[in-house]
């Protein structure tokens, strides 16, 4: 059996007892960072042996983990925070371990992308999750097409970037509705509403820190205000 164990993306008490009782069974847990994941099990008295695979080893550590598992071992994969497998390493595994027969079970939990959608305001009926645009080669395009989509959009985007996408948003679309999500579930969580000049100047002002969800309005999403929007929930 390999579980695929969410694991909270701030929160610590957002891990569920599923997730603990899975954590607390399995013989190994493989995880990205063996720093962060023996942080969590540490906090919650767990003692387990960790395997690291991340996005970079994933391939090369396939089949010594697949091996374990089809030979008897039962498994959970967790990422750094989060759903596993989501912008996250793990997909690899799942198919190897598909392919040879062996159940794949989901310990369902916190995704920051749901979490952001949740309170976006948006709609939530029909939604693009695009993950990080692309650092340099084919973001324009790839954003630009995006930008005729008339569904909700969530990407995710690191703290280097995050004005970057703040500007792009001016540039291509400034009237359409965003919803900037920093930290959630945590200290120092930070929701942002507002059309993307208003909340580029906002993070000029106020230096951007930490991980961000961006939420972008459907194109024919009709918002109430022509005027300022800008709108800080902390
Ligand atoms: N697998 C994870 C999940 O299910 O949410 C996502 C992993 S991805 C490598 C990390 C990105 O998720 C961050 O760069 C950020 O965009 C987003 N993220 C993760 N935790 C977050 C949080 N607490 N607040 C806002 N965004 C977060």
């Amino acid at each position: 059996m390999l579980y695929i164990v969410s694991t909270p993306i701030g929160n610590l008490q957002d891990i569920t007892l599923r997730a603990l009782e899975t954590l607390r069974n399995v013989d190994f847990v493989v995880c990205e960072d063996t720093r962060v994941t023996s942080f969590l099990l540490h906090h919650f008295e767990i003692k387990k042996e960790l395997v690291s695979m991340n996005a970079f080893s994933e391939k090369n550590k396939l089949n010594f983990i697949a091996d374990r598992i089809e030979s008897g071992s039962s498994c959970a994969l967790v990422s750094d925070a989060g759903t596993p497998g989501i912008s996250d390493p793990g997909v690899r595994l799942i198919s190897e371990l598909i392919k040879r027969n062996i159940n794949v079970i989901p310990i369902p939990g916190v995704s920051a992308a749901i979490t952001a959608l949740s309170i976006a305001g948006l709609p939530t009926d029909s939604f693009v999750f695009e993950g990080f645009l692309p650092q340099k080669k084919g973001r324009q395009k790839k954003l630009q097409n995006l930008l005729t989509e008339d569904r909700t959009i969530i990407l995710y985007e690191s703290t280097y970037r995050i004005k970057k996408l703040l500007d792009e948003l001016t540039n291509y679309t400034p009237e359409r509705l965003i919803v900037v999500c920093r930290e959630l579930t945590k200290k120092f969580e930070e929701i942002v509403r507002g059309f993307p000049q208003e909340i580029h100047l906002y993070f000029e002002k106020k230096e951007p820190k930490g991980e961000f969800v961006v939420i972008i309005s459907p194109i024919s999403w009709k918002h109430d205000s022509v005027n300022s929007h800008l709108h800080i929930e902390q």
